[in-house]
């Protein structure tokens, strides 16, 4: 049995740490805070790319593989923990023009069939999760599967001898390891000294607590979302903001946010926004997912770059480098 030890315990860490740990690893995950804080927790949980057809094929197969596999997940989570992460197929209905060159040859290569709507086209196949509730489930049932869960403990550094990794550094002391899985989101820049490519883009969202059911579907239109979750809560996204990693939010875009939903669903413009926050996307400058082996020690694996796609992305991600963890 192999050692693993996986740096960063949001939705691809943790999803990383239940696959190798049920390839038979002994698996260790170490977060600076705690898990499922960062990206993860802040994301909308829309389990499809906004427009998939702006995706290289690489983001398009992880997403139908994980989409095919999302809901069962979820039932096996919620049996294993207690906690439901609440997966929907509400279906997505798409506002903006949608017939382009490109978004038809998508549909006809994936085979994807819309239905008319008045106000657009309904994907009905789309569906979202609670993301903090799926996080919630997931690390409970890692810790379950004999995962070691280490939070607030920030990995400074590789320890390395020759092509392989020996272990990491911590201001808690070293870990020593088989194997090292990078899955720092947005910080893996900073960790493995790639800031050049992977980088932080914030995204400030909203959340109303609404009393009525007004928004049945997730509604996308100019690159903004609404998305309903079971309670009658609805989560109104996102910015594209490189910043750094600011944190702040404002009141200009929590007006416009408010204002976008209000245009589109009139009732909800006399409720107050019950909740408003920002998260750090981890994007890449090539604009493409960072899945694989180092070229440098081959004992050092990454799993990154997942921008806006990492809680769709996240179950078939944990699959490939579990895979090639074992080779
Ligand atoms: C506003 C917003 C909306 C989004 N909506 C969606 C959506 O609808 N659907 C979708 O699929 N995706 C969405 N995303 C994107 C998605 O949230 C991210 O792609 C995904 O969460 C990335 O997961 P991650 O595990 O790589 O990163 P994170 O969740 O950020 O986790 C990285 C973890 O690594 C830890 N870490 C970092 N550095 C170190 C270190 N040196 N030592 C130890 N630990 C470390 C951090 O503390 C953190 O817990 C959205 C994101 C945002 C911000």
């Amino acid at each position: 049995m192999s050692d693993c030890l996986v740096i960063g315990g949001g939705i691809i860490g943790m999803m990383s740490a239940r696959m190798l740990s049920m390839s038979g690893a002994k698996v260790t995950l170490l977060d600076q805070r705690e898990c499922g804080r960062e990206s993860s927790w802040a994301g909308g949980g829309i389990i499809s790319p906004l427009y998939p057809w702006q995706y290289d094929d690489l983001t398009n197969e992880l997403s139908f593989e994980s989409q095919a596999i999302y809901e069962a997940l979820c039932d096996d989570l919620h049996h294993s923990s207690g906690v439901d992460p609440q997966y929907q197929k509400s279906g997505l209905l798409m506002m903006d023009e949608f017939e382009t060159p490109e978004a038809k040859a998508w549909m006809e290569r994936y085979q994807i069939n819309y239905k008319n709507h008045t106000d657009g086209a309904l994907f009905p196949q789309v569906a979202s999760i609670r993301n903090p509730r799926l996080l919630q489930a997931l690390k409970l049932d890692i810790l379950k599967r004999g995962v070691k869960i280490v939070e607030h403990t920030q990995v400074d550094g590789l320890i390395e001898k020759s092509c392989k990794v020996l272990g990491v550094r911590t201001q808690k002391g070293d870990f020593f390891t088989d194997n090292v899985i990078t899955c720092a989101g947005a910080w893996s820049g900073e960790l493995l000294d790639i800031q050049d490519s992977i980088f932080p883009v914030k995204g400030q969202m909203i959340l109303l607590k609404a009393k009525v059911r007004d928004v049945k579907h997730i509604v996308l239109d100019q690159g903004r979302y609404i998305i309903p979750r079971a309670d009658g809560r609805i989560l109104i996204g996102s910015t594209m903001e490189d910043v750094g990693f600011d944190r702040s939010t404002d009141r200009l875009t929590k007006a416009s946010l408010h204002e976008f939903v209000s245009e589109r669903f009139p009732a909800l413009s006399s409720v107050k926004v019950e909740h408003h926050w920002s998260g750090f996307r981890p994007a890449s400058r090539s604009g493409k997912i960072m899945l694989g082996r180092s070229k440098k020690y081959d004992n050092l694996f990454i799993n990154t770059g997942h921008f806006r796609n990492g809680l769709n992305m996240a179950p078939a991600s944990a699959h490939r480098i579990t895979k090639l963890v074992n080779e």
